[in-house]
């Protein structure tokens, strides 16, 4: 068993880290900038360690300022959590490469899946559904690659392989501008993911995002967890979250999960992760996959009961899955609201001193924050200052156990999103569910 994890990341998830670790009764050293002192998980932490100044790119992402606090603590396992490095293959490798466990995928497969092109054809062979498309880069070929886009019907969308967080796309809706539009984003991408290679899709223009947990260990068993409907989205930025998504079926379930872990079973997955879909007419299209714990995850734990941050870390300790797929039973509902410092309508950052909190409770409700009175936001990083989850035994109560939750918070001395999630909660659509991507920009006005 690993006896001391070092957690390279900040915030709730750190903390969340921090509380599965504990309960598996590992030790935990906590790193962190010069402007994150007060972080909860590092007051609370084995050992904590400063690791640079408050930009990321000196800290949370400086590579050997981490190996170096990992080799004066003796660290034996790294968590990245998301975001930050958690999907770097070249930080997982010199993790594993200084001797220390990396709780996550092989790098070869963060590898495989960060590049799009690559993991679309791995997921093609595994039989998962795809959009259909290009089936590789663009080349050079433009009369080959006119004839692709008639082939494939107009609407459809260029993107980047190495394309990451919504950037390095274009929609393009008729010959006339197809052949500039590879050729900006090619150049886009060149510049901002130093890869040019684009590929093509049909561009689907209801859909939904609904996305698929797996867990895999190092034996080649691996299991899916359901999925979570997370299109309730502003700038590709998710903002709530639910499990089960709403009108799927168990035999559509069944029919997606499998093939999720059937692929992982292929590929040599290790750990937990993420399939990305499209939903529209009743169909599946995978776009990509996420190779990291994901800040939503709370929502397949509370209808599974599986504690998938534990489990990250016994599989990456070398234990086998301690759940086969029978195992699994989904009850109720369960909704995520992320809290973000920031202006409800403004969406402008709010950073700042938290001069009062109080946090909601009762039965199914569940807050993952690391905020606490008198703790002071940085400006620096990202403005999620929690997630708030509540459980129900069907949708309806999990909405009304998180209204009162929503109701019930109280977080003084910053603005925060709490009243945009209570209207998106009374909004008639998304109480009957299923609403697509762009459904609610569409009602902000944007
Ligand atoms: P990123 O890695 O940048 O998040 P994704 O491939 O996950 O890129 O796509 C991000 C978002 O872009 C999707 O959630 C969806 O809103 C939109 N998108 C991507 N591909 C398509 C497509 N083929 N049709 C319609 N929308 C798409």
């Amino acid at each position: 068993m690993i006896e001391k994890v070092l957690i390279a990341n900040r915030g709730e998830i750190a903390l969340r880290i921090q509380r599965a670790c504990r309960e598996l009764g590992i030790k935990t050293v906590a790193v962190h900038s010069d402007a994150d002192r007060d972080l909860k998980h590092v007051l609370l932490a084995d050992e904590s360690v400063c690791i640079g100044p408050a930009p990321s790119r000196d800290s949370y992402l400086h590579i050997p300022s981490i190996i170096s606090a990992a080799e004066v603590t003796d660290t034996v396992a790294i968590h990245p959590g998301y975001g930050f490095l958690s999907e770097n293959a070249d930080f997982a490798e010199r993790v594993e490469r200084s001797g220390f466990i990396f709780i996550g995928p092989k790098p070869e497969t963060i590898r495989l899946m960060g590049d799009k092109v690559s993991a679309i054809r791995a997921m093609k062979q595994a039989g998962v559904p795809c959009v259909p498309g290009s089936d590789g880069p663009l080349d050079s070929n433009t009369k080959r690659t006119l004839e692709l886009a008639r082939e494939i019907g107009y609407p459809v969308i260029i993107k980047a392989a190495g394309g990451g967080g919504g950037r390095g796309m274009r929609v393009v809706h008729s010959d006339a501008t197809l052949l500039n539009a590879i050729s900006l984003t090619k150049a886009e991408a060149g510049a901002a993911f130093g890869n040019d290679v684009v590929y093509m899709e049909k561009y689907l223009e209801n859909p939904r995002h609904i996305e698929f947990q797996v867990l895999a260990d190092n034996y080649g068993n691996a299991i899916h967890l359901g999925e979570r409907d997370c299109s309730m989205q502003r700038r590709h930025q998710k903002v709530l979250e639910e499990a089960p998504a709403p009108g799927i079926t168990d035999e559509q379930r069944n029919f997606i999960g499998i093939r999720c872990a059937e692929a992982c079973s292929t590929l040599g997955y290790r750990g937990v992760g993420t399939f990305e879909f499209l939903y529209q007419d009743g169909e599946f299209y995978f776009i990509e996959m996420n190779t990291r714990i994901q800040v939503e995850h709370p929502v397949t734990e509370m209808i599974t009961g599986v504690d998938i941050l534990k489990e990250q870390i016994l599989v990456a300790s070398g234990e086998r899955l301690r759940y086969s797929q029978d195992d699994i039973v989904l009850r109720g509902h369960a909704i995520e609201c992320r809290l973000n410092a920031e202006h409800p309508e403004t969406f402008m950052p709010s950073p700042g001193r938290i001069e009062d909190f109080h946090a909601p409770g009762g039965p199914g409700v569940r807050l993952d924050t690391h905020i606490y009175s008198g703790y002071v936001v940085p400006p620096y990083y990202d403005s999620m200052i929690g997630k708030l989850i509540a459980h129900g035994e069907d949708r309806h109560s999990a909405l009304s156990r998180m209204c009162n939750a929503l109701r019930e918070t109280v977080i003084e001395g910053i603005h925060t999103n709490i009243p945009l999630q209570r209207q998106i909660l009374k909004d008639a659509a998304f109480q009957q569910g299923g609403a697509n991507i762009h459904y609610l920009e569409k009602k902000l006005g944007m």
